[in-house]
């Protein structure tokens, strides 16, 4: 239930949002997702949407984020290669430096899983247009 747990994470923050905004009704949602999450956007893409439930035209677009590292043995820090095994949704895979071969790299970016924006569109309250 990797995916579920992230989607409800998004919509925490979305509640947070809608809490400051109340006249605003949301329209989109931007989302990066580091490749380390070793995610499956359409899963993420399915729960956001059941947990949403009335809000279904809500266009969700996610972007994926690439791995980035940094050596500590040699200072390399930039891309990292690695294989997208089923098993790294429980275990991080045994990187090593692209340069040195070092294990003692700390993963920078990758495992990350945010709200980047939101779009929104203003909706009118018609009870204030009444009076
Ligand atoms: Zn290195």
């Amino acid at each position: 239930m990797h995916e579920f747990t992230i989607a409800k994470e998004i919509i925490m923050h979305l509640n947070e949002f809608k809490k400051r905004q109340n006249d605003l009704k949301i329209i989109g949602l931007n989302i990066e997702l580091g490749e380390f999450t070793f995610a499956n956007e359409e899963q993420i893409k399915f729960w956001l949407k059941e947990l949403l439930k009335d809000t279904n035209k809500i266009n969700i677009n996610i972007k994926r984020i690439k791995p980035i590292v940094y050596c500590n043995k040699c200072g390399y820090s930039g891309n990292i290669k690695f294989s997208a095994d089923p098993l790294y949704h429980f275990l991080l895979p045994d990187l090593r430096c692209e340069k040195c071969n070092s294990k003692r790299i700390d993963l920078i970016k990758g495992r990350e899983c945010n709200l980047k924006s939101v779009k929104v569109k203003k909706t009118f309250n018609k009870k204030k247009k009444l009076l």
